[in-house]
């Protein structure tokens, strides 16, 4: 929740400090959390160890306590999305038929992409600028708005920005957010450097669409 309102204070041009302007708006979405359902399970008959909240944590494998007995989902206590439960899912299925580290990489929460969709849309993924700063992490933060593209120009829709998180040492993409149309689409392409290790300089080399909303990705990769 501080990330989203951090976002919207970026897009409304108001940066991580309030210069006392103000945002209109008709509504305001909070979501409170959710709780797990392990009751009747039978959990505690298969010894599977349940937390204090209700949860069923897994290891890196997603493996219970009880070996044999996986978990996955929002019952695993990690990131509540479809897509972490799916890859959860996945990844069961690979530990289960025995694949090798080599064919078989961990899942890293950290790398999950998100996205909110507002109109426009809030996406991000990997490190969190203001988290990282705090820590005394270094940054390279590049950030190109939409205004600036043909393909946002043509739609008539120039709000928002793409902003890439880089490692400045090695150029090493560590995270990005973007907030525009198709933010949700487009953060992908962010999410496959960051889960890969690649850099900015993959991302600037390689040849995009035009007229396109990801030629700002490129553009916020220099
Ligand atoms: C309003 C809303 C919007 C969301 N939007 C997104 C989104 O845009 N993108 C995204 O990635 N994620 C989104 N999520 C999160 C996503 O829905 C969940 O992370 C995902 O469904 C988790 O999958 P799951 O299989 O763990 O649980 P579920 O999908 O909840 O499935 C659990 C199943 O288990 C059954 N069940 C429950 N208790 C028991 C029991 N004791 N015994 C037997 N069966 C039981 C339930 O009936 C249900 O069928 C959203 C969630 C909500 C609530």
């Amino acid at each position: 929740m501080v990330r989203l309102f951090a976002w919207a204070r970026e897009f409304i041009g108001q940066g991580p400090q309030s210069d006392g302007r103000r945002a209109e708006g008709s509504h305001a979405v909070f979501t409170i959390g959710f709780v797990p359902n392990s009751e009747g399970l039978g959990c505690e008959a298969a010894g599977v160890h349940v937390d204090e909240r209700g949860f069923v944590p897994g290891n890196r494998h997603c493996q219970t306590n009880v070996p044999h007995i996986y978990s996955a989902g929002d019952l695993s206590g990690r990131l509540p999305l479809s897509s972490v439960a799916a890859m959860q899912g996945r990844k069961i299925a690979e530990h289960v038929m025995g694949l090798t580290a080599r064919e078989h990489r961990h899942l890293d929460y950290d790398k999950a992409a998100s996205a909110i969709f507002t109109d426009p849309e809030i996406a991000d993924v990997g490190v969190a600028e203001a988290e990282a700063f705090a820590a005394g992490r270094k940054l390279r933060v590049t950030k190109v708005p939409f205004s600036a593209n043909p393909k946002a120009l043509i739609n008539g829709d120039t709000r928002g920005f793409v902003k890439i998180l880089s490692d400045p040492a090695t150029g090493v993409v560590l995270g990005g957010s973007i907030v525009g149309r198709n933010a949700a689409e487009l953060i992908s392409v962010i999410a496959v450097a960051v889960t890969n290790n690649l850099k900015v300089t993959d991302i600037v080399d390689s040849l995009l669409v035009h007229p396109a909303l990801a030629e700002s990705l490129a553009e916020a990769a220099y």
